[in-house]
């Protein structure tokens, strides 16, 4: 048959390259109509790519349309409002649908042919269902904070059109079990529950807690998956197809989760809704947790945003009235919040013979906890023994050839590391600028922390737990259960630790040197680190509480900050409102809306002159456009990067403006041939 004489024309979302400027569904001939959400195979010039039958009229072709190549039809289509997230999301983050649904399919699926999914699917189908009757799950009494919340998720879920739910307990309040419990009642109706964590790390912890409640009331294989970047592509497909199948009840994942396909969908859960993971970093920059609260809303079931330290935007939502906010101000296992102490380096660092992070009252600290039999967490975000070394004769620093930053000094296999690039070499013996064998390391990371804990404290048995030291497969778990069996005296470690986990022993935090982000540019900074310190607070006094009350201790050089002062008073509210009210009085978000605009060349100056060429397009007196400026760390791997902050009063203002401009930015390439790479980040995290 020719090619025009098919009878259909179809609508393909396709991931056509940026540069082409087609960021519209492709029409194509088919010998047979095609539902919307039907997964097909197309030619795309000379290759063949995986796409989606898009919704919407395809126009009347007026030139030869080449055919769809492959049909996946045993596979039922998506949905018509997984189609709908998707154009919300493309046309948000200024993506195509097309690309956009390329990256949030499993990978394998662009790798098999209709025939090989087929068999995949009569594997999961054989996957029988066992035999066992449902029975009730043991569950804990809740109190009445929990209660409370329970039943305002069950309202909003019975409400016509559910309002989202900031859930705004402090740690250990007992979160987990109102999801759970939320989560019960959903899947008792019929529906399925999706769960959102920052982490892939906190992922089995919080499986094995919903399969150890569920496992009775879901009896069939695959009733409770997880989808994140972790699992294999053979187990990402399976999956991904249980959630679409409707076999899969229970999801929980990363922020990729939020796509995925979920017929019956009937709540939502973003827990940690603060965390920065939730926003991707490359490709399409979206946020899953503003995505799970449109997605909610476009099919009118409930979310829940759990959070100790909301974000300031959910918390302006709450506020405001569009969120409702539910308060848990207790431990639900009874201990207390710990006992936050901020201790001055300006009178501490005078002590003689100690290390400035090592204090004399800190390790006395330390060591009172390590005689009761306590455990203890030191916590400093920043890995490797040393973030420089330094030879004091010539003044060379291990600077990285390749990037403006240090190379960071990992004293364990001899290497100095860049942390941007990735570019490693063994530690010289001696200063390769003047021969001089006296380096040295300046300042301090984790490694280098263990090692001093370890001198400064004989017989104590310290474990570090950051990137580096759980690089390899189940090393991570393994760590971990030695933290829980007791095996572990102090943990050392970066943010990594301070997360979500539920740790019964620890009854000593400390943060031994946090205030480098009290003068960050960023202006997010004092919210993330506000955050980091209460979560790593948090996991101190969550086991019964002891004859000694838990403490936090914050050595710092600024202990009258308002950050710090409201830490010391567990008091997120004060500071929410305090960093509002300067949000608002600066016009930052939430007042206002933000992108930025970002450029990579080989030089500053082609960079640079893309971005200027950019602003004079926005010819608008709503849209603020700021001079660009050099990124935080602004070269690496040999390529100059380049910002462009974007700002507006109102979001559907910025839209607009960044809808119109793309088409022209996508000329503006052509013309600035030394451009490397270009990208839009709406709703930037940082900046
Ligand atoms: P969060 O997520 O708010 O930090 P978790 O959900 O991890 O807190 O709960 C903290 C601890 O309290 C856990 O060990 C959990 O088993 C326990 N817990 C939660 N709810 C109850 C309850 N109603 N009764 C007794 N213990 C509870
Ligand atoms: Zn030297
Ligand atoms: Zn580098």
């Amino acid at each position: 048959m020719a090619e025009s004489q098919l009878p259909e024309t179809v609508r393909v979302a396709v991931d056509a390259p940026q540069h082409s400027g087609l960021t519209a569904p492709l029409d194509y001939a088919s010998e047979q109509a095609l539902a919307p959400g039907s997964l097909v195979r197309v030619p795309l010039g000379r290759r063949e790519l995986l796409g989606v039958v898009w919704p919407g009229e395809a126009a009347a072709p007026d030139v030869a349309l080449r055919p769809v190549a492959a049909v996946f039809d045993a596979l039922p289509p998506l949905g018509q409002d997984w189609c709908r997230l998707l154009e919300f999301a493309a046309g948000y983050y200024q993506r195509s649908v097309g690309e956009l649904s390329s990256a949030v399919l499993p990978p394998q699926l662009r790798e098999l042919s209709p025939d090989q999914l087929a068999a995949r699917l009569r594997k999961l189908e054989r996957k029988a269902a066992k035999s066992a009757a449902p029975t009730e799950p043991a569950r804990p009494v809740l109190n009445g904070e929990q209660a409370e919340a329970v039943a305002r998720i069950e309202a909003q879920r019975a409400s016509a059109v559910p309002k989202p739910l900031l859930l705004f307990g402090v740690t250990g309040s007992g979160k987990t079990e109102v999801y759970l419990r939320a989560a019960e009642a959903a899947l008792a109706a019929g529906r399925q529950v999706l769960v959102l964590v920052p982490e892939i790390n906190l992922t089995p912890q919080l499986e094995a807690r919903f399969t150890e409640r569920f496992a009775a009331l879901l009896p069939e294989p695959l009733a409770i998956v997880s989808l994140h970047s972790a699992l294999t592509p053979a187990q990402r497909l399976q999956n991904w197809l249980a959630a679409h199948l409707g076999r899969a009840r229970l999801v929980l994942g990363t922020r990729l989760a939020v796509f995925a396909s979920l017929p019956d969908l009937g709540l939502i859960v973003v827990d940690e809704e603060h965390d920065p993971s939730y926003k991707q970093q490359d490709g399409a920059r979206y946020s899953a947790r503003d995505l799970a609260v449109w997605r909610a809303h476009d099919l009118k079931v409930p979310v829940v945003l759990g959070s100790a330290t909301p974000s300031l935007e959910s918390w302006q939502h709450a506020e405001s009235g569009r969120y409702e906010r539910l308060t848990m101000k207790l431990r639900a296992a009874g201990g207390d919040l710990p006992r936050v102490r901020l201790f001055d380096m300006k009178s501490l660092a005078a002590t003689p013979g100690v290390t400035t992070a090592l204090t004399a009252p800190l390790l006395g600290a330390l060591r009172e906890r390590l005689d009761r039999g306590e455990q203890s967490l030191v916590f400093l975000n920043r890995r490797g023994y040393a973030p420089v070394l330094h030879c004091g004769e010539c003044q060379w620093k291990s600077d990285c050839p390749h990037c403006s930053a240090w190379r960071v000094f990992h004293k364990r296999d001899r290497t100095l590391r860049c942390h941007h690039c990735g570019f490693t070499e063994r530690v010289p013996s001696a200063c390769p600028n003047c021969g001089n064998h006296d380096i040295a390391p300046i300042g301090r990371g984790t490694e280098r922390l263990e090692e001093q804990l370890a001198e400064a404290l004989p017989g104590a048995r310290v474990l570090r737990i950051d990137a580096d030291s759980t690089r390899r497969k189940g090393e991570l778990e393994a760590q971990l259960k030695a933290v829980h069996d007791g095996d572990v005296d102090i943990l050392v470690g970066t943010q990594m630790i301070t997360k979500g986990h539920d740790f019964q022993r620890i009854r000593f935090v400390a943060a031994v040197n946090p205030d480098g982000a009290l003068f960050s540019s960023d202006f997010r900074a004092p919210e993330r680190l506000f955050a980091l310190l209460m979560q790593a607070g948090g996991r101190a006094g969550r086991g019964a509480s002891g004859e000694h009350p838990a403490e936090m201790w914050v050595q710092t050089w600024h202990r009258d900050h308002a950050l710090y002062q409201a830490l010391a008073r567990h008091d997120y509210v004060r500071f929410a409102t305090d960093q509002l009210a300067e949000r608002r009085s600066a016009s930052l978000p939430p007042f206002s809306h933000l992108a930025l605009l970002r450029a990579e060349a080989r030089t500053a100056e082609a960079a640079q002159a893309f971005l200027a060429a950019a602003a004079e397009l926005v010819q608008d007196a709503e849209v603020l456009v700021y001079p660009p400026v050099p990124h935080a760390v602004a070269r690496v791997a040999d390529v100059e990067r380049m910002q462009m902050l974007v700002e507006a009063g109102q979001r559907a203002r910025l839209q607009a403006r960044l809808r119109a401009w793309m088409p022209a930015l996508i000329a503006l390439k052509k013309e600035h041939k030394a451009v490397l790479r270009w990208a839009v980040d709406v709703d930037p995290l940082a900046i």
